[in-house]
């Protein structure tokens, strides 16, 4: 039961109910009012209704069976859509990182060439690496040479190690070795904490190849061109041109739908937007949200939020309020067009108002 609770965050579970149809299986999890939306864990379908003690325990017993029997890994598979000749992206889901959702809380992209392929970022668990790998071998068996990481983020790192083990290199910002190593106990319990599993299976690796300022990765025939960003949404932003698809990787610096999400700095990240904006790109994937999406207009709702954001400090600041009472208020006008807006409001607020102060 505590599985399921914490699988589901706040909603309380009075019931839940296992089905099988042919070959599918669902554990159709019950409360009083229907109000969460059906999701999929480890490919199992979860929908919330009415129910009754005994579908509870029937329930139950079916999900035991579902966690101990070998269906479970086999119906492990990510979506990827070819948005370009030899270029593929799967769109993670617009949610905090969760049990259910097994890591799968953030965009992946993968790029073949003649020769071989390169992934960019990892997904949010180890299962997403194993993944990854076999999403690019059911498209291609050329080397995965490189896996590009766009920051340190561990929703964007934690799936590393299959695609490391298949090979891959990893490319990441000059200061992403420095910032992984400063956190990654804290990132391990943290995503311990939010997905289960133990500390020790949430493992973040150094990078093999730094960008200090631009490199140039040639996968044969298809050139991706590496930019290392200034401190921005973290200090170790990193993104991606697919020369050939005109087709801009962005990582964080771009949020599409899910709210953006300040680990750097406010005034830096302001500041990169117009260079960021002449990357000669048709397209775009954001690290969160829907892609691919045109470029560069979908910079647009990302800077009206960071500049909203950054006024309404501004002026609390300016008018002697404390941090506490931002933490409940900033960018309120931005508030209906985020997903995600009020979980991380308090933590934006404080970054932000932590930096500006010191104007
Ligand atoms: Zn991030």
């Amino acid at each position: 039961m505590y599985l399921l609770r914490y699988s589901l965050g706040k909603a309380v579970i009075f019931g839940a109910r296992f089905m099988q149809q042919g070959r599918k299986h669902a554990l159709v999890l019950m409360r009083n009012s229907a109000v969460c939306p059906a999701s999929v864990w480890n490919g199992y379908r979860f929908t919330i209704g009415k129910t009754s003690r005994r579908a509870v325990l029937q329930g139950l017993g079916a999900l035991a069976l579902l966690l101990a029997g070998p269906a479970r890994a086999a119906q492990d598979s990510l979506a990827f859509r070819q948005v370009a000749p030899g270029t593929y992206v799967h769109v993670g889901h617009v949610a905090v990182p969760d049990a259910h959702l097994g890591g799968d809380t953030s965009n992946i992209g993968f790029v073949v060439g003649s020769r071989s392929v390169a992934v960019i970022d990892s997904g949010g668990a180890p299962r997403m690496g194993r993944m990854i790998v076999e999403a690019v071998r059911a498209v291609t068996d050329k080397p995965i040479a490189y896996l590009i990481l766009t920051h340190m983020h561990p929703d964007h790192s934690a799936g590393a190690q299959s695609l490391r083990e298949a090979g891959a290199q990893i490319v990441a910002h000059g200061r992403y070795d420095a910032a992984i190593a400063a956190r990654s106990t804290f990132y391990a319990e943290l995503e311990t904490r939010r997905q289960g599993g133990a500390p020790s299976d949430f493992v973040f690796f150094a990078a093999d190849i730094a960008v200090s300022d631009t490199l140039t990765l040639d996968l044969g025939g298809r050139r991706l061109l590496l930019k290392a960003w200034p401190t921005a949404h973290t200090d170790n932003d990193l993104t991606v041109l697919d020369e050939a698809a005109s087709l801009l990787l962005a990582g964080d610096l771009l949020f599409s739908r899910h709210v953006p999400t300040l680990d750097g700095s406010l005034r830096g990240w302001l500041a990169l937007l117009p260079e960021l904006a002449r990357i000669p790109a048709r397209q775009v994937v954001p690290g969160h949200g829907p892609a691919p999406l045109p470029w560069p207009d979908a910079l647009a709702d990302e800077r009206r939020y960071l500049e909203r954001l950054a006024a309404d400090i501004r002026a609390a600041i300016a008018a002697g309020r404390g941090l506490s009472t931002v933490q409940d208020t900033a960018a309120e006008s931005e508030r209906g067009r985020w997903e995600l807006f009020d979980h991380y409001r308090g933590q934006n607020a404080t970054a932000a108002y932590t930096e500006l102060e010191w104007e």
